[in-house]
Parts: structure tokens; sequence; C-alpha cells
């Protein structure tokens, strides 16, 4: 069995639990999964596109606009809730300027 989990620092999802995406193969967008992935974890911008492309984010990540009516993940969405407030609220806080 692969051990599969998400690539986000601060984050133990694993496959069992929850969905797993993986990154995306459009450079564009995969540059934007970074600049939401790295600060929380540094590790992934040492990584190869190869590298990164095994990797996963969780669905815990991705707000509700991210997703169609039947729950598949839009093309072009990317995981925009990284802290436990911002998955408990289900919205990007920082983004949205809401304060706690
Ligand atoms: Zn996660």
């Amino acid at each position: 069995m692969v051990y599969e989990k998400c690539c986000i620092g601060g984050c133990n999802t694993i496959r069992e639990t929850h969905r797993l995406f993986r990154f995306p193969r459009n450079d564009n967008l995969r540059n934007l999964w970074m600049s939401f992935l790295v600060p929380t974890n540094p590790q992934l911008i040492v990584l190869s596109k190869e590298q990164l492309l095994k990797k996963r984010v969780c669905e815990k990540h991705f707000d509700i606009f991210q997703f169609d009516n039947e729950g598949r993940r839009l093309r072009y969405s990317y995981p925009s809730l990284l802290t436990d407030n911002e998955i408990a609220h289900g919205v990007p806080l920082t983004a949205t300027g809401i304060e706690i």
C-alpha cells in the first residue's frame, strides 16, 4: 500500500480519511498552488516538477467554490484554506479580510 499524505505543513491528512488531489500539470496553476503551499512547507520549493506531481493536497484546503455541484474539483481550482481557522470557516481569511 502506498502511504500518501497531504503535503501542507501542519496537515497530516491521509488518503484513508479524505480525498487527496494531485498537483496540477499546468505550470501557471501549479505556481499558484506553490504560492499558497510553500509558506506552509518550505521544503516544497526545492522539489522538481516531477517530484511535485507526486505530492498530494487534501480536500480540506479547497473552499466550496472550488467544486462543482457534484463535488468534483474544478479544473483551475487551488488550495486556499491553510490554517485551522480557515479550514473551520471554509474561507481564506487573509484574502477576505475577515477577523476572528
Ligand atoms: Zn491537508
